[in-house]
């Protein structure tokens, strides 16, 4: 692992996550635990990251009349979130009924404690030989397989085993899909064709920079010679050749001599842009031997063309029309939607937060990308919403999430970048998003019978970012995490220079702390049993009492011990603390990969200005329904009971939760109560 940089870390990653997949899922063998027959539907819409103090000030207001009718129809609940409330975890809580201790995906990151070096953890490699290697390539004669690292069943897989069919649309931390005959297709954690969660491509004449923080794209310096730029589009890389190059298309710009107006040739194709006009979707195909090319689709987007040339190409999405990776099931169902409405946004999270980040796209140009996966999301939902006769329809938007994440700082006067001039021009693109979810859920309610249970949910709230917080620096400042040199503090990621036989914890992921453990970790410390347990005790205790020098506040309003709040017979992987963060609050950018800056606190500058990933106190996801909820405070995991009982299905004892509604005993016993 020596030499390997952050960057190359994040293609590794996720490369080997993605691309080995295609060397083939087994089929699921199906036990038939018999039919049933029933009338009963569900219609579960996930709206990410929609707020209930939001949504309740709103409908209040008057502004989301779909919503408030819901309310009255049935109830509205505070929707208790996962520990941590990061989408994959919270998100996996609700597909099987169980909590990190059963589900096994604790963080977006986890570790290996052999080497201490950082995993993706939705999806692990499996390959014959523990050789890591560089962005891997996506073509299914590289060898190797991917495999969903959740564990336990899809509520959508057990409602197979009854003959309960289901559609479940972009469900978060479902790729590669689990298998099922279910139609599926992948979410968040889908990556894009080069390996990544987001890669984008910058020509620009005009000097720019990446923040290697924040990462997610290339910026190529370009040249305008006689009003023509030569540039490259990179692919993925071509395992198939001996040094493993990066594959790549050129293209050629020409620009108009006299008009802000450019032709593009890509590949054979042309096409004229404006300045400030986006293309439609562009197929790309990377040749890498003569038999085998990994295709893409991705947009063009001429931002400017003089004095500056500036040109952004998005990231290149898998083409769902001939996906070299598992993005559905069958794999039919992308193919179908495909031959419906054309080339469409198959990236687990397709919005550019990154360019937005990086100052690549502004505030209107993002907006502009997320309506369009709004618009589209928004017609694939009404496709399947009129095809909905039976089973189970879960429908999800990940706009409501993204436009919250980066125009949080409109709203909030505390931010850092809060300008009352751009707020008074973006300050209502969160009310919009909130808009657009009740005209959605008017149709879903337009649409569905007496026998629908009609759900609607999010998988967390919303909160301030405004500062962040280091906690490998606050574990060095008290003594529990020790340097190589000291003077080198701040320069490297991935622990390269920790000096493991002084140090008892070390901090990874956005939320995870774990305890430099002998016999789990290679270069272990600290004893298990008692004298880590004391540790363990230690920290949390310190960390919550820790305090902001600037504010004043508690940056960790919780630090919860693993062993306290885990069930189920996975806790391997698991951190030994979970941080929960205090309102405002958030870990710094460059922490969750293992890098240890000089400074505890900072302030968070960044577009992405409002996050989730804090104590599940603060940030509640909604739950609304059409009928009573029986729960005071439900949560995520209470949702999959609730859906197989609906259905009559027996729930497995692995499930912690309990369903939120009256059993149809209870209810009548309550009827008879309030007549008698
Ligand atoms: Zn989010």
């Amino acid at each position: 692992m020596k030499g390997i940089n952050r960057r190359d870390f994040i293609k590794l990653g996720l490369a080997s996550g993605t691309l080995m997949a295609l060397g083939g899922s087994s089929e699921l063998l199906t036990k038939t635990y018999g039919k049933r027959e029933t009338q009963k539907k569900v219609l579960i819409l996930g709206l990410d990251g929609m707020d209930p103090h939001l949504l309740e000030v709103w409908m209040k207001q008057g502004k989301l009349p779909a919503f408030q009718r819901l309310w009255r129809q049935g109830d509205f609940r505070r929707l208790r979130t996962s520990i941590p409330p990061q989408s994959p975890v919270a998100w996996s809580n609700f597909i099987t009924g169980m909590n990190p201790g059963g589900h096994a995906i604790f963080d977006f990151v986890h570790r290996d404690p052999e080497t201490y070096f950082p995993e993706f953890s939705g999806a692990e490699t499996l390959e014959t030989q523990k050789t890591i290697r560089i962005g891997n390539l996506v073509l299914p004669l590289s060898g190797g397989e991917v495999r969903l690292t959740r564990k336990g069943r899809a509520f959508w897989q057990i409602l197979e085993d009854y003959d309960i069919p289901a559609t479940v649309f972009k469900m978060p931390g479902n790729y590669p899909p689990a298998p099922t005959k279910q139609r599926t297709l992948s979410g968040m954690g889908t990556p894009d064709l080069v390996g990544t969660l987001n890669h984008f491509n910058y020509y620009t004449t005009e000097f720019a920079e990446i923040n290697e923080d924040i990462g997610g794209g290339a910026i190529h310096e370009v040249y305008v010679a006689e009003n023509k730029v030569e540039a490259s589009l990179p692919g993925p890389v071509n395992s198939f050749k001996k040094d493993r190059p990066e594959s790549s298309i050129d293209f050629t710009v020409f620009i108009d001599p006299v008009n802000p107006v450019a032709k593009i040739s890509i590949q054979g194709k042309e096409f004229i842009l404006k300045e400030g006009e986006w293309s439609p979707w562009i197929r790309v195909q990377f040749r890498m031997i003569p038999t085998q090319s990994a295709n893409g689709i991705c947009m063009f987007y001429l931002k400017q063309v003089r004095p500056e040339f500036k040109l952004y190409v998005s990231p290149i999405n898998i083409d769902p029309a001939a996906a070299d990776l598992p993005i559905s099931t069958p794999k039919s169902y992308s193919e179908e939607l495909e031959k419906r409405f054309g080339p469409f946004f198959t990236k687990g999270l397709p919005a550019d937060t990154k360019a937005l980040d990086n100052n690549v796209l502004d505030d209107g140009e993002f907006l502009q990308q997320d309506d369009f996966i709004l618009q589209e999301r928004l017609e694939m939902f009404e496709y399947e919403l009129q095809r909905f006769d039976s089973g189970l329809l879960f429908y999800y938007v990940s706009s409501t999430d993204q436009r919250q994440h980066m125009f949080w700082r409109h709203i909030d006067k505390a931010n850092p970048l809060y300008d009352p001039k751009q707020a008074e021009k973006y300050g209502r693109t969160i009310e919009n998003i909130y808009v657009e979810m009740d005209r959605m859920l008017a149709k879903a309610m337009d649409k569905i019978d007496k026998d629908t249970v009609l759900i609607v949910m999010s998988d967390h709230g919303f909160s301030p970012f405004r500062r962040s917080f280091n906690p490998n620096t606050w574990l060095k400042e008290n003594g529990y995490h020790g340097l190589i040199n000291e003077w080198r503090q701040g320069r490297e990621d991935l622990f390269m220079n920790t000096d493991w036989s002084k140090t008892k914890a070390y901090a990874y992921g956005l939320n995870g702390l774990y305890i430099n453990q002998k016999g789990r970790e290679s270069e272990g410390i600290v004893n298990p049993g008692a004298e880590k347990e004391a540790l363990v005790r230690e920290i949390a205790h310190k960390l919550e009492n820790f305090r902001d020098p600037q504010t004043g506040e508690r940056p960790v309003l919780r630090a919860f011990v693993a062993t306290d709040v885990y069930q189920g017979s996975n806790m391997d992987k698991a951190p030994d603390i979970i941080i929960g963060y205090n309102q405002g609050y958030r870990v710094s950018w460059s922490a969750p990969l293992g890098r240890i800056p000089k400074e505890i606190l900072e302030d968070n500058t960044e577009k992405w200005s409002g996050d989730h990933c804090m104590a599940p106190e603060i940030i509640p996801g909604i739950l609304l329904v059409n009928q009573e909820i029986k729960a005071e405070s439900p949560a995520l995991y209470d949702l999959t009971p609730t859906i197989l009982q609906v259905f009559g299905i027996e729930i497995p004892k692995e499930m912690i939760g309990k369903p939120v509604f009256l059993s149809s005993g209870e209810r009548n016993g309550k009827n008879q109560n309030k007549t008698g």
